[in-house]
């Protein structure tokens, strides 16, 4: 399917690996130009040229960290004008909710909800004026079933979930979407780090415990990056301008509903 959004100019944060590269990946592949962000550049490098070589995409690189006002001020300056944003940023660290302090807590809420809440700010209103935006917001499967060890996340995520429920429903009126994609367990960094430490601190081998995660699934896997960034590209698509304010769950099924 031709998604019909290419010439578009996207800014996809936190995007030299995982899920942010394999959404940056797909956007390239429609056609799309790109601004990508991420703190270390020579990771950053290698990943535009892996986009430009995959799809000859256009791909500016910013490498700062996307939870500053100066991260986003370089980033929002080197593409003034999106059409798309693909906010996402590293996940804050789990542990005991007793363990964090007031410090703990500011970090979470500015890097997890309050730079895609600015980065939405400085860019919704040229896409109202231009009749086409299609924001997505990575997030977590976290913000429909909460992991209790991941409190940090589980509180910012749900506030930048709140506020965009509302103002989703205001935008969509002039072609311009907000949703959330809400991964589950896919195969990255990310995901290869947490199962790491559970196993140290389990005293179990990290492939075993991997392997027991992913049968656990009910695909019996986990997720690829690709598949990720297929099903984000799709939501910033001409053809979906009719979903907006959802936050869809990709997790094979793991979260156990039936609506
Ligand atoms: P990942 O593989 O570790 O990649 C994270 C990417 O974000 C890297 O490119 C990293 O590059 C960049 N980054 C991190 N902090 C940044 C910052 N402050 N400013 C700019 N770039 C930053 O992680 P992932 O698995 O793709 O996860 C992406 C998001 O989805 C995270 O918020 C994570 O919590 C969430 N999530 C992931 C899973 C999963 O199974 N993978 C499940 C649920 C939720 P630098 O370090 O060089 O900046």
């Amino acid at each position: 399917m031709d998604l019909g959004i290419s010439g578009r100019k996207a800014i996809v944060c936190a995007a030299s690996k995982g899920l942010g590269r394999a959404s940056a990946m797909s956007l390239g592949r429609e056609g799309v130009e790109l601004v990508i962000n991420s703190r270390t550049a020579a990771d950053l490098e290698a990943t535009a040229a892996d986009i430009r070589k995959d799809s000859g995409a256009t791909v500016t690189t910013v490498a700062c960290d996307i939870t500053t006002a100066e991260g986003q001020a370089k980033v929002l300056a080197a593409c003034p004008n999106p059409d798309i944003l693909v906010n996402n940023a590293g996940g804050p660290p789990p542990g005991d909710f007793r363990d964090w302090d007031r410090d703990d807590w500011i970090a979470a809420v500015d890097a997890n909800m309050l730079t895609p809440i600015f980065l939405i700010k400085a860019t919704v209103d040229g896409m109202i004026e231009r009749k086409f935006g299609r924001i997505v917001n990575i997030t977590s499967a976290s913000v429909k079933s909460p992991i209790e060890i991941l409190g940090l996340s589980n509180g910012a995520r749900a506030g930048l979930t709140g506020f965009v429920a509302g103002l989703a429903r205001k935008t969509v009126r002039h072609n311009v979407t907000i949703n959330g994609l809400l991964p589950g367990p896919f195969d990255t960094d990310r995901l290869r780090t947490n199962i790491r430490a559970a196993a140290e601190k389990a005293g179990r081998d990290y492939d075993e415990l991997f392997a027991e995660r992913a049968s656990a699934n009910p695909a019996g896997r986990v997720g690829t990056a690709y598949e990720f960034g297929e099903a984000c590209a799709f939501l910033c698509g001409a053809h979906a301008g009719f979903m907006t304010g959802q936050n869809l769950v990709m997790d094979g099924g793991a979260f156990n509903s039936s609506q």
